[in-house]
């Protein structure tokens, strides 16, 4: 059986990094930029006013000429060709561009008006409240690089270089399948035997926090027909997760079937707990992750593998989860064997985590995992962990 670290470095090997897409930019948050962002213009454009005011010629001296007579009107988006004399202003607002005969504004609270003039009432340093063109960026300058994460803060300048759209690496398509003759969806009538269907809910919900285009293909029952139509279906997508059917029992058909269906086997059961028994293959259009049925098999595959996956195809940097340390507030015991993934509260305080586990039945206690906000992870040959001691935790 491979450990973590093994089956992290077979699941980057074998996820391919998609191709590139052409997105309106206000679709664009969260993908990773395809090309180099740089910008056909000087920013800005034009010296413009930063303020509301009046522009004028500076004399050069820190006390300069204080009464100005008016003549005129510059709104943002007019231009405005004529010449002021020296004693002359003109009325100006923020963002027009700067007559060519001026080059400092003063702002229009800094002034009052008097027998017909405009009278400053404040020194000012030639050049106050001009933006001058090109002071931001300079034409031709390379404002954001191939590879960066777009963020809402990129959004601005990405558009003020004229950009309605940009090239980013596609996010993965993604079908989620659920198998069990027993499990039944949400809403319907529940009869002995049958129980609810957590895990397609969890999945969808996963997927969708995290913006990936996701669609729900429903429950196979545990039978080759049935199966098969399923994985027909499922197989046409970037990543197919399929919940349930991947252990030891009579009935636990997928890693069979799915080999069947022309999906090569990378590994089957990993060192971890929960969800041991985690299947992954590859086929020609995309990956498959086969993860245990128990809602927190489920949840662990999904946290530390499907969005390793994600991130590789989506050409993200860094890929893997980030695992922190804490400090225990409770002794913790464990049968050793596996890396252990806990469900448990974390709180900061001062800088720093602690640690407390939450009291859980196992992979199927799906209200201790309601209950957490993170997994304390206990290394595969520990048994006990101290109070106080310091150990690895990951958030979610
Ligand atoms: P399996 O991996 O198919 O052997 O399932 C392991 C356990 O998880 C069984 O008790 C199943 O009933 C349960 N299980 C499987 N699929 C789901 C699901 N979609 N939602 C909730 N529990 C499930
Ligand atoms: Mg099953």
């Amino acid at each position: 059986m491979i450990d973590l670290k093994t089956a992290w470095e077979l699941i980057l090997e074998n996820s391919n990094t998609l191709n590139t897409l052409s997105v309106k930019v206000t679709d664009s948050v969260g993908y990773i930029l395809d090309e180099d962002i740089y910008s056909p213009t000087d920013m800005p454009p034009f010296d413009k006013s930063a303020m509301d005011g009046y522009a004028f010629k500076h004399d050069g001296n820190e006390t300069h000429e204080k009464e100005f007579f008016n003549i005129g009107m510059v709104a943002a988006g007019d231009i405005f060709t004529g010449e002021l004399k020296n004693n002359e202003c003109i009325s100006i607002m923020t963002g027009a561009p700067l007559p060519d005969s001026t080059d400092t504004v003063i702002a229009v609270e800094n002034t009052y008006k008097e027998d017909g003039k405009i009278v400053f009432d404040k020194n000012l340093k030639s050049g106050a409240n001009v933006c001058f063109q090109g002071e931001d960026i300079a034409k031709g300058q390379l404002v954001l690089i191939k590879g960066t994460r777009i963020k809402t803060s990129h959004i601005a300048v990405i558009s003020a270089c004229g950009y309605n759209k940009i090239k980013v690496i596609s996010k993965p398509r993604i079908a989620i399948l659920n198998t069990g003759s027993e499990i039944i969806e949400p809403g319907d009538q529940l009869r002995t035997g049958q129980i609810y269907n957590s895990n397609g809910q969890m999945l969808q919900a996963m997927c969708k926090a995290l913006n990936l285009p996701v669609e729900y293909i429903g429950i196979a029952k545990d039978n080759e027909d049935s199966l098969s139509r399923s994985l027909i279906e499922g197989l046409k997508y970037d990543i197919l997760l399929i919940s349930g059917g991947v252990s030891m029992g009579k009935f636990d058909l997928v890693p069979d079937m799915l080999q069947k269906a022309g999906v090569e086997k990378i590994f089957h059961k990993v060192k971890i707990k929960p969800g041991k028994p985690l299947f992954f293959g590859k086929h020609s259009k995309g990956i498959v992750f086969g993860l245990p049925g128990n809602p927190l098999s489920n949840f662990v595959g999904f946290t530390l593998f499907v969005t390793t996956a994600v991130k590789k195809m989506m050409n993200y940097d860094p890929v893997l989860p980030v695992f922190e340390t804490g400090f225990m507030t409770e002794e913790f015991k464990q049968r050793p064997g596996r890396k252990n993934f806990f469900p448990a509260v974390i709180n900061e305080d001062d800088d720093q985590f602690f640690i407390t586990p939450v009291k859980s039945n196992g992979s199927a206690d799906i209200l201790s995992l309601a209950k957490a906000n993170g997994f304390l992870i206990a290394d595969e040959e520990i048994s006990v962990i101290n109070v106080g001691e310091e150990t690895q935790f990951l958030r979610f």
